[in-house]
């Protein structure tokens, strides 16, 4: 059986991502740093309503610590036995001008958004190879974002994290080759928690950027990471997911 690490699955883009693994087949470690509620109840309609024989666990940990992301990989790895996909989806967003941010909160972010991609990453790699060595095609995808290729106002240590993510993930790509793959995937707006503090305003300025008029939904991202997931010749790749904004 294959299994999946899906950091920050408890809420949104992550818990979209979890559900199409545990439905495609794969075992879930259902992450999260404080929504236990949540994280239980995506666990309950994995192992009760998903048509497969997935199995899945919820880890509280927050992945910005090294400890927390090294208890779980091996609590991955004591439920299923294996790792064979990571997902490194937990992010947090903090919207404030440079003058009024302080270097503690520009740390915060960069603590979940980079250190805890790489944390997760390093940590399950012995089991990453481990699955190649069987024969696997194990795959490492990283959450990225739009900002990382346009900047954002009032956010730039959540538009440099970002950018951050696209160079781990195309440094680990050379790293790890040719046993592991590892992408990005970088949505556009998606409708979940992060986004819904937007006025009708902001949204409308958006959604006028968007050519399929429509925001995204935690599944178009889900389908992409997918198609990473299955992808077999694609490595170090960026897969924008955005309804065809455009990306400069
Ligand atoms: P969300 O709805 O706010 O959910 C965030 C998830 O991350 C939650 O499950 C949260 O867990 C978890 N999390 C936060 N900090 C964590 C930590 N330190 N350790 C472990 N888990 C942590 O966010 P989202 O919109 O789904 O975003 C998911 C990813 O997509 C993020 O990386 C975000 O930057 C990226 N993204 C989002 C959009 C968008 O428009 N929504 C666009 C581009 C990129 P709790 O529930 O326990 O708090």
């Amino acid at each position: 059986m294959a299994s999946v690490i899906v950091t920050g699955s408890s809420r949104g883009i992550g818990r979209g991502v979890a559900l199409r693994f545990a439905r495609d087949g794969y075992d879930v470690a259902v992450n999260y740093v404080q929504s236990a509620d949540a994280a239980g109840a995506l666990v309950d309609t994995i192992e009760t309503d998903v048509e497969t024989d997935a199995e899945a666990i919820a880890v509280q940990a927050d992945v910005g610590d090294p400890e927390d992301a090294e208890r779980l990989v091996d609590e991955t790895i004591d439920a299923f036995g294996d790792v064979t996909h990571v997902v490194n989806n937990a992010g947090i967003d903090q919207h404030v001008y440079t003058e009024d941010l302080s270097p503690k909160d520009f740390d915060r972010v960069m603590d979940t958004n980079v250190n805890g991609a790489f944390n997760v990453t390093k940590f399950a790699l012995p089991y990453l190879r481990e699955a190649a060595e069987s024969g696997a095609d194990p795959s490492v995808t990283n959450v990225s974002s739009i900002l990382a290729h346009t900047g954002a106002p009032i956010e730039c240590h959540y538009a440099a994290s970002k950018a951050g993510i696209l160079g781990l993930t195309k440094s680990h790509a050379k790293d790890f080759a040719p046993e592991i793959r590892v992408n990005a995937v970088a949505p556009g707006h998606v409708e979940t928690d992060m986004t819904a503090d937007r006025s009708e305003e902001e949204r409308a300025e958006e959604m006028a950027g968007i050519p399929l008029e429509r925001f995204g939904q935690p599944e178009d991202i889900a389908q992409a990471v997918a198609y990473l997931r299955d992808a077999t010749w694609v490595t170090g790749e960026t897969l924008n997911v955005n309804g065809g904004e455009l990306v400069r």
